[in-house]
């Protein structure tokens, strides 16, 4: 029989096979609890936080990093005396086993946050804790991303970039998403882990659980049932393309020797430490809000310049391009956002925080001079979401009075088309197309059904992306793209035959970058990016391209 496909937009490319697994949503805290003996109910909880506590060991030993370390710490929490005994003086007022559980926490987690700090930065943990003692106590399954015995396919609506943090690919060896599109943070934590990766696959959600599938990042199917023979098939032709990725060496430059950065995305010290294993340049992106997901509370000075100096000594004297935190719209920091804005995505976002709060904006350069101090690596700064000459201006003079590199985002179409005075207060722009698509073509970057606008082919976005790149020649001045459109390896020669100096893209993405465009000349970019500027949709864009590189 044959097996049925799904379809969605392939993202990171490779193979991985497996019974699909699916996050648990939060237990229900059940209403009619009957009142317990304060001690038999004490002696339950214990006995279901120790449960809970095992298994968050167990993970721990099979996680590394900060990973294991984040599981080490929760299990430790859930089997704190403190707990137990607020857990037995609810008990002992008449109340269930379950509230005495949510009402403990609650307690606990009011005080750690009146403590500030790093104890205050436990709350999301004790709140871990009682989702997964409520879900033992009551016999539901355990919140959140299971960590499989055996490989698995991780299927779900959508992910955040906080539910991942401890996603082991170890046991994850591929992602389907029913939401989200090529720009979504799906797709950057699957492209930053190196999963192979399809996301707005329609159908998804119907798939039972434990079903075997076979996902294609690179064809962007979802295979039900697949047979041995499609698996190997699909796993042979993967493997070519990654021994193709793994002998290009830099640095980047196409067959006639022009030269192109090739960097990577990171957003910790353990991505830096993987890309430094690669072959890239540098890091051209390091996401730094992406450090802070789980915290309430500003990290210090120096707590800052401690994380962003593992980055700058894991890539020794390779360059280094630091955003300033993005926070905001889909990735909101507890310390920095606003909440509950009625369009985020259109909001206090980005270097917005900054020109808000500017104290936030100076502690985290001061942190990033700290870091900078002795680091064999160039430092380069830029702003996230710059929309005008004056923010430029605003951000260039605070980067250099640090003695640092000023650079910004160009993510705002009003940004792009006015490129050319933006460089006058800065050293180099980087386009973050990912944003640049989601406002020039007013489509939400995670709504699958807009992935058709969002898509990078798209002549529209090239168009800005030309104008950028023209005005950085114009000004002497470099040029990269650190959105996902540098992540494919086509599209990466487009860009520089459109004149983009630097290509940055997830590490696991890079070197298949590298050397497709050490396959071509630059004369064969510039045809092919004119040839995609004047094609009627994406589609046409990649087709003519595809004719020419
Ligand atoms: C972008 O918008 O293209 C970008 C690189 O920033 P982020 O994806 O983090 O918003
Ligand atoms: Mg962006």
């Amino acid at each position: 029989m044959a097996s049925t496909i799904l379809h969605g937009n392939g993202v990171v490319p490779g193979i991985g096979s497996g019974p699909v697994v699916r996050p648990r949503p939060r237990p229900e805290v059940p209403t009619d609890e009957d009142s317990l003996d304060p001690e038999a109910g004490a002696a339950r909880f214990s006995e279901a936080a120790s449960a809970v506590a095992d298994r968050l060991a167990t993970r721990a030993e099979h996680a590394s990093g900060e990973g294991a370390e984040v599981l080490h710490a929760t299990a430790a929490l859930a089997r704190d005396r403190g707990l137990v005994a607020l857990v037995q003086k609810r008990l002992a007022e008449g109340m269930g086993i379950c509230a005495s559980t949510a009402g403990a926490v609650e307690e606990l987690s009011t005080m750690f946050a009146a403590a500030g700090g790093l104890m205050a930065e436990r709350v999301t943990d004790l709140e871990d804790i009682r989702d997964r003692v409520v879900a033992e106590l009551t016999g539901q399954p355990e919140p959140g991303i299971p960590t499989p015995a055996v490989a698995s396919v991780l299927c779900a609506v959508d992910l955040a970039p906080a539910d991942t943090a401890t996603l082991d690919p170890a046991a994850i060896v591929a992602i389907a998403t029913s939401l989200g599109g090529a720009t979504s943070h799906t797709t950057i934590i699957a492209r930053q882990l190196g999963i192979p990766c399809v996301v707005g696959t329609e159908g998804l959600d119907d798939i039972a659980e434990g079903t075997t599938v076979l996902v294609d990042g690179a064809t962007g199917e979802v295979v039900l049932d697949p047979d041995a023979g499609l698996v190997r098939e699909r796993t042979e032709a993967a493997t070519a393309i990654g021994a193709a990725a793994a002998s290009w060496r830099s640095p980047g430059a196409t067959s006639d020797g022009h030269a192109v950065d090739i960097l990577a995305n990171v957003q910790d010290g353990a991505g830096a430490r993987k890309a430094a294993e690669t072959q890239v340049q540098g890091v051209g992106l390091f996401r730094t809000e992406l450090c802070f997901l789980d915290r309430d509370v500003e990290p210090t000075v120096e707590e800052q310049a401690a994380i962003y100096r593992e980055v700058f000594e894991a890539m020794g004297d390779r360059k280094i391009v630091i955003r300033t935190l993005d926070a905001g719209s889909d990735k909101p920091l507890g310390f920095a956002t606003i909440k509950d804005e009625p369009n985020p995505a259109l909001g206090v976002r980005g270097m917005r925080l900054g020109l808000r709060d500017e104290g936030l904006m100076d502690r985290q350069l001061d942190a990033i001079a700290l870091a900078a101090e002795g680091s064999a690596a160039p430092v380069w700064v830029m702003a996230p979401m710059v929309a005008t000459e004056d923010e430029a201006a605003w951000f260039g003079a605070k980067v250099r009075e640090r003695g640092l590199v000023p650079g910004v985002m160009i993510e705002i179409p009003s940004a792009a088309l006015l490129a050319d005075r933006i460089l006058r207060h800065v050293d180099f722009v980087s386009i973050g197309t990912n944003d640049l698509s989601q406002y020039a073509f007013a489509a939400d970057r995670m709504a699958p059904s807009l992935s058709e606008l969002t898509d990078p082919w798209q002549p529209a976005l090239l168009a800005l992306i030309e104008r950028v790149a023209q005005a950085g020649l114009e000004a002497g001045k470099p040029v990269g793209v650190c959105g996902e459109a540098a992540a494919d390896p086509q599209l990466g020669c487009v860009l520089v035959g459109l004149g983009v100096s630097s290509l940055s893209s997830a590490a696991s993405a890079a070197p298949l970058v590298g050397a497709t465009l050490a396959g071509v000349s630059l004369e064969a970019c510039r045809s092919a990016a004119q040839a995609a500027l004047e094609a009627k949709d994406p589609a046409a864009a990649r087709e003519a391209a595809a004719g020419l590189l």
